[in-house]
């Protein structure tokens, strides 16, 4: 037999291996029956529960919740998508596959039954959850917010990332928006804050350059597709008054697998806000907000508007470019600080 050969016999034997993996259900090994091959589409987050308990495998379907999305992964995985709007109802997804079950974590963190996005133009918005603030006024100023909410893993070494720029819109330059994704990585692992906090201890970074390979978001959803260990920055037509999505997938141990930026190539963002600003929204800060997910950070919920992680931002303004207090909080208790 030759080599060619074996190699084919190895990677078919892997490819059994994978067959085995992917079609056994969660927990038990076994056989794989015509009801589970039957069932491919889209599992609605209401419909998990009972799914899990159905014996067939679910790696690889796409739990939806609302227009949000995301594929399930490996058992001992999770992943999550969340991202950053001007308006709109969009809220974030967990999807987390124990072995033995997989469960759905919708509009997590903070706010019981899920989180509701409102403009942020108006300052209060009453909702079913009852009336919030979501405006700037009735926000405690950024050093004063000690809000924060964790997701559920951490950096333990260096986040090696690289940067897609084949759906760019033609209005940036190349220069600038590389730049900017750098310096806004740095605005957060760092903690850079005007409140007078010290330097954060986040594992380094390392910005690798360009790449064709494009973010594992699919823009419409969005939907956050299968784990990839490679970490990428990219754009899309994101929906709904999004500027930007993140995704994440982690073990249950809470070390992170890989994470995915996808950026909004609406004409609402801007590397530079012009004098006479009006519904413009700051690039940098905007991907300020999309690193705190990849480092960790979940989204502090309405009331917060001073802070670079609630899940709207106002336009006009570079303030999310630097952490409030309960953003640099946040990443303090998960990375610490310099002394
Ligand atoms: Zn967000």
């Amino acid at each position: 037999m030759t080599a060619r050969r074996l190699l084919a016999l190895a990677a078919s034997l892997s490819m059994a291996g994978m067959v085995v993996t992917t079609t056994s259900a969660p927990g038990t090994a076994r056989t794989v029956d015509d009801r589970c091959v039957q069932q491919r589409g889209p599992i609605p987050v209401h419909a998990l529960a009972a799914a899990s308990r159905s014996g067939c495998s679910l790696v690889g379907r796409i739990v939806v919740d609302g227009r949000v999305s995301v594929v399930v992964p490996p058992s001992g995985m999770s992943v999550s998508g969340d991202g950053i709007g001007v308006h709109g109802d969009v809220r974030g997804l967990t999807v987390a596959n124990t072995g033995t079950t997989v469960r759905a974590i919708r509009g997590a963190h903070g706010t019981a039954g899920g989180w509701y996005l409102a403009p942020i133009t108006s300052t209060t918005t009453t909702s079913t959850l009852g009336t919030m603030t979501s405006g700037r006024a009735g926000s405690p100023p950024a050093c004063k917010d000690r809000t924060f909410h964790l997701e559920h893993h951490k950096w333990r070494s260096g986040l090696r990332y690289r940067v897609n720029l084949s759906k760019m819109p033609r209005r940036y330059h190349k220069l600038v928006v590389t730049r900017q994704i750098q310096v806004a990585n740095g605005n957060m692992r760092k903690g850079r804050n005007t409140c007078g906090k010290p330097r954060l201890r986040t594992p380094a970074s390392h910005y690798l350059g360009h790449t064709s390979k494009r973010p594992n978001i699919r823009a419409a959803g969005p939907t956050c597709g299968k784990p990839n260990t490679r970490n990428v920055v990219g754009f899309g037509n994101l929906p709904g008054g999004l500027l930007g999505w993140t995704c994440f997938w982690y073990y249950n141990s809470g070390r992170i697998a890989g994470t995915d930026i996808l950026l909004d190539t609406g004409a609402n963002m801007t590397t530079h806000l012009p004098r006479n600003c009006a519904n413009k929204w700051d690039f940098e800060g905007v991907v300020t907000h999309e690193w705190g997910h990849a480092y960790g950070l979940a989204h502090t919920g309405s009331g917060h508007a001073h802070l670079t992680m609630q899940h709207l931002l106002a336009p006009c303004s570079t303030y999310a470019r630097t952490l409030g207090l309960g953003d640099w909080l946040g990443m303090n208790k998960m990375y610490g600080h310099r002394r």
